[in-house]
């Protein structure tokens, strides 16, 4: 084991992902000397770009920039630090095979398909949707609550959530319990006609997640996606040079604040001294004595690889083992030779979010077969051509288009062989014939990732785009398990702050946030 000649470190946080470098800014600024090590070549986690082609860029995981918290925007200085946007406040506009679109706007939706009753009743939906997403916002920005042995802050913020619930009023407040307790297909029949409007509300709810519409925790996980509107966002938007711009200014930005950045330094284990931290040692054989390590990997390979379930406690292992983290998102990307024509769409609308999410049924249907362990016959999908608004991630005249295709299961039954990729490609690709006749023939290059791609490529176990299910019990304090919900965990000196902990994935910027916070609380009680 050789021994690293740093000067000595503070803390180290393992993972430069967008939450690694939000924790260890804000730790710096407290004062302590920090280091982050990446095992990639670049900082970001899943939120980076990639080139896929030659002169061919895109966002490689996610793609869209709208839950990105206000509080982290300002205090860490992000535009001055080189994050810009090329276009923003989106509309989400659901493709018809026949042209007749429905569009999705923050304030009404537009289509021949729905009647004068769904544009009330959509307004209704999104009113009462954002007064609750505008409770579980208020939460987000803190830790979680014990309810067992909590301290002076648990029961304030307990309180918080209680006044918070009153304040919503007797009826949405009894909304609120009988909603998040249902599923999203029982909530879009309750109150809406249109086929096409019940599903393209309904793909926000099961982006990212191993669930149908009719799996309980939908409506939360529908509120989860609505956050963005309570931080200012009317739609989504797209970051210039791809969403690895972000990591970026998260990168320049904490090192302005004092941060060491190493990247190609994969950390093999984080090492144990009864029960207490004592540094990490690269996969080179390099080790670096700290007391403090921050584990911005997801909580299954932090516990299971880095620590070693044979440094920690059987119950812990056993709920490492339990979480629920199965990846179903695949991302697709094309470089075309010529902007796309889709049947209905003038140039204007291409450059919006366009989802192919048609009816229920085939929602469910397509997460049927994910539940079977195959991937989905007729796919649904989350569009993007962000070159229409960013230049430089094609060459002239061409274009990049950017797809998170649903369901491709982690756990594919008959393995993700060449075979079951080409066949799903040209599954996807039919598919998307269908709205947009003719642009098999501009595809210059393709790449599918699938989720063990996605895991391979950015260290996510299982591909999971939350680091582990967005479900009610692993949500708040239950995530990502009792017992590690505040960020600190069984290891003394060992801290979480990735997606898998609350308030979980997205680029969202909390998880990392709320961890420096109680870093910085509880070493300042010792
Ligand atoms: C296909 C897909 C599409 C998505 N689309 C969107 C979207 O449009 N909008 C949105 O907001 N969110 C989206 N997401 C979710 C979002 O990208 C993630 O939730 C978020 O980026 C997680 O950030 P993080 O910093 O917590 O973790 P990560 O980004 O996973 O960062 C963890 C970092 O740790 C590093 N690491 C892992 N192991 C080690 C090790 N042993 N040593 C050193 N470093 C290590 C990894 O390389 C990585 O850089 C998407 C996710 C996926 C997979």
């Amino acid at each position: 084991m050789m021994t690293s000649r740093n000067e000595e470190i503070d803390v180290i946080v393992v993972g430069g992902g967008h939450n690694g470098l939000v924790c260890a800014n804000y730790l710096a600024r407290s004062g302590r000397s920090v280091l982050v090590l990446e095992a990639n070549d670049s900082f970001g986690g899943a939120a980076s770009t990639l080139e896929f082609a030659d002169n061919f860029r895109v966002s490689a995981c996610a793609h869209w920039l709208n839950q990105l918290n206000p509080k982290v925007l300002a205090e860490l200085d992000l535009e001055n630090h080189g994050l810009k946007l090329a276009a923003r406040d989106l509309n989400t506009i659901s493709l018809a095979k026949d042209g007749n679109h429905l569009t999705l706007r923050s304030d009404g939706i537009e289509g021949v398909a729905v009647s004068e009753l769904d544009r009330i009743a959509y307004l209704r939906f999104n009113s009462q949707m954002l007064k609750f997403a505008e409770l579980l916002a208020k939460v987000f920005e803190r830790r979680p609550p014990k309810i067992i042995d909590g301290d002076f802050g648990d029961r304030i913020s307990l309180v918080k959530l209680a006044v918070g619930m009153k304040m919503l009023g007797k009826e949405d407040m009894r909304d609120l319990l009988r909603l998040v307790l249902i599923n999203i297909y029982d909530v879009m029949e309750e109150n809406f006609e249109s086929e096409q409007l019940k599903a393209a509300i309904s793909i926000d709810s099961v982006l990212g997640a191993h669930m149908g519409p009719r799996s309980p925790n939908t409506v939360f996980t529908y509120l989860y996606h609505k956050l963005g509107e309570v931080y200012g966002y009317k739609g989504p938007a797209v970051v210039e040079g791809g969403m690895g711009s972000l990591g970026e200014a998260l990168a320049s930005s904490a090192q302005a604040s004092g941060v060491k950045l190493r990247c190609a330094s994969k950390v093999e284990k984080i090492e144990v001294d009864v029960d207490q931290v004592a540094g990490v040692t690269l996969t080179d054989g390099e080790f670096i004595p700290c007391n403090t390590v921050v584990s911005n990997v997801d909580p299954k390979a932090t516990f299971e690889n880095l620590v070693g379930f044979n440094n920690i406690e059987t119950g812990v292992v056993r709920r490492v083992s339990n979480l629920r983290m199965q990846g179903n998102a695949a991302k697709l990307h094309l470089a075309l030779s010529a902007v796309p024509q889709f049947t209905g769409l003038d140039d204007a609308q291409l450059g919006q979010r366009l989802i192919i999410s048609p009816n229920m049924k085939q929602i469910d249907q397509a997460f049927n077969s994910a539940k079977y362990g195959e991937f989905s016959g007729e796919t649904i999908m989350d569009v993007s051509i962000p070159s229409l608004h960013d230049s430089t991630l094609a060459p002239e005249g061409s274009h990049v288009l950017s797809a998170i295709v649903q369901y491709a299961p982690y756990n594919l039954k008959q393995g993700w062989s060449q075979q079951a990729r080409d066949s799903f490609m040209s599954l996807i690709v039919e598919q998307l014939e269908q709205y947009a006749p003719g642009i098999g023939e501009l595809i210059v290059e393709k790449q599918l990732l699938t989720p063990v791609d996605l895991s391979e490529k950015f260290n996510l176990t299982g591909g999971h785009w939350h680091h582990g299910e967005i479900s009610v019990d692993q949500i708040m304090m239950m995530r990502p398990f009792p017992g590690a919900s505040q960020y600190a965990t069984s290891v003394d000196g060992l801290y979480l702050c990735g997606a898998g902990s609350h308030p979980g994935g997205g680029v969202m910027g909390l998880a990392g946030r709320n961890a420096a916070r109680e870093i910085a609380k509880r070493q300042a009680k010792r």
